[in-house]
């Protein structure tokens, strides 16, 4: 822990955390130390973990790095922390993202955007920013981030570790800060995938607390993660032959496919057509669910208070206008937009339309081959800045990554070393719903 706190310190212009928890983590490195000595200890005795800023621990800030939530602290404790400490990890401390998780660069949070610890010009991507640094700089062993459309891959793949996303269904979103209700899924981001199955195996499973949890039963991931038998591998062809996608991005993937195949795996390229339906369809079904999500934050409920306002309809728009930043209000304007009468139809139950096609396609698909593979991002981490005056341009870096949240299937964006330039390289793997176990051994055999 000690070395931990030290590499925080080192490491803290990169500001990937909100806060460190000092106490907290001592006091619990202290507890499970005892119980390692007289053998009680839990299957993550001693992982020292850090939890993205949407995600609450009683006792505890919680801000979602907006000034709406600044000096919130959570009553009670999200599924996903309780289990945690149940098995006995220590919780370092809170980690940067975009506000409400809305973003792709870091560069949303009201508490400054992170840096990549690879080129400190550059984004860490996002909007899990702050976990992907804090892995990559080795500040602590594992963080959990969340997965909407991409915020766990995306940044693991600008900073060079392992961000996984789980079915939609498959881990609790109990105390997680609710962005778009039907994507929202916590992942992790490591640099190991043995870590990726210890954490699952505690994370995942039914929740009286949260009913859109499944209740199937949780493998023993870890024990399980043997060499497969030979796969089939679909790699999606719009995908790769793609004049947007990097170019050393392009050959790296090429030469991870090679890769595949030596471990005895088939390779195909499969057509998939619907690729320029994708950030559409997620951009206005996300948006819709968090201009509902976010309405919760009134100035009255929670959050951020205006002091002058003198009639509660003034309350409610002063906290708002002044509690939220730009992109998250862009979004809410947008989401309302698209529910409301006179539109509804034409976006919102279109994309919903839309996203069902999608998903059978997917499932379609996921019946003849057993996983599916495209790039992460079409490019390497960008730099600070360059996209965050276009909104447009950073919503279409998302194409490869909301593809598997419209879907709700499992994804895992895996490192392939770095570019010329030094800069990370990664590849993106997906598979059928409830699939982790294999998703997890393919990816083991192949880092
Ligand atoms: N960049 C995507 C967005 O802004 C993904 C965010 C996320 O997964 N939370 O919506």
């Amino acid at each position: 822990l000690a070395y931990y706190f030290e590499q925080i310190a080192v490491h803290k212009h990169l500001n990937a955390f909100n806060e460190v928890f000092f106490d907290s983590a001592t006091q619990q490195a202290t507890l499970v130390q005892q119980k390692l000595a007289n053998g009680t200890a839990g299957k993550l005795a001693g992982m020292v973990i850090g939890i993205k800023d949407n995600i609450c621990y009683a006792g505890h800030e919680v801000t979602a790095s907006s000034k709406m939530l600044e000096g919130f602290i959570s009553p009670y404790s999200s599924t996903v922390v309780e289990r945690l400490l149940q098995e006995d990890a220590i919780i370092i401390g809170r980690l940067n993202c975009d506000e409400f998780a809305m973003g792709g660069s870091n560069e949303t949070s009201y508490f400054g955007a992170v840096k990549n610890a690879a080129d400190e010009a550059r984004v860490a991507g996002g909007s899990s920013g702050g976990s992907a640094v804090a892995v990559q700089a080795d500040m602590c062993l594992a963080t959990l981030g969340t997965d909407t459309g991409g915020s766990v891959r995306q940044p693991a793949a600008f900073c060079g570790n392992i961000g996984f996303k789980p079915t939609y269904g498959r881990i609790s979103r109990y105390g997680v800060i609710a962005y778009a209700s039907s994507f929202d899924q916590v992942g992790t981001l490591t640099s190991s995938v043995s870590d990726v199955a210890l954490l699952l195996e505690v994370l995942a499973g039914a929740d009286e607390e949260d009913s859109t949890v499944a209740t199937l039963a949780v493998p023993q991931y870890s024990q399980h993660l043997t060499l497969l038998a030979p796969k089939k591998i679909a790699v999606l062809r719009e995908t790769i032959d793609n004049e947007a996608l990097d170019p050393e991005i392009k050959q790296a993937i090429l030469a991870s496919l090679e890769q595949f195949k030596s471990l005895g795996h088939e390779i195909e390229y499969v057509s998939f057509n619907l690729l320029d339906y994708l950030v559409p369809t997620y951009y206005i079904l996300t948006t819709a669910e968090a201009s509902s999500n976010l309405s919760r934050f009134d100035g009255v409920h929670y959050g951020h208070r205006n002091t002058d306002a003198e009639s509660l309809n003034s309350l409610y728009k002063l906290s708002r206008a002044e509690g939220f930043g730009e992109e998250v209000k862009r979004r809410i304007m947008l989401g309302t937009f698209v529910l409301s009468a006179g539109y509804y139809d034409a976006y919102y139950q279109k994309a919903q339309q839309v996203r069902r096609l999608i998903r059978e396609k997917i499932e379609e698909l996921l019946k003849t081959y057993d996983f599916l593979l495209s790039p992460v991002t079409p490019t390497p981490a960008f730099k600070m800045g360059e996209h965050s005056q276009d909104p447009l341009v950073m919503y279409m870096a998302d194409i490869y990554t909301v593809l598997a949240s419209l879907a709700g299937i499992p994804a895992v964006a895996l490192p392939l070393g770095n570019n010329q330039a030094g800069l990370p390289l990664s590849v993106q793997l997906m598979t059928k719903h409830f699939n982790e176990q294999e998703l997890l051994s393919l990816s083991h055999s192949f880092l």
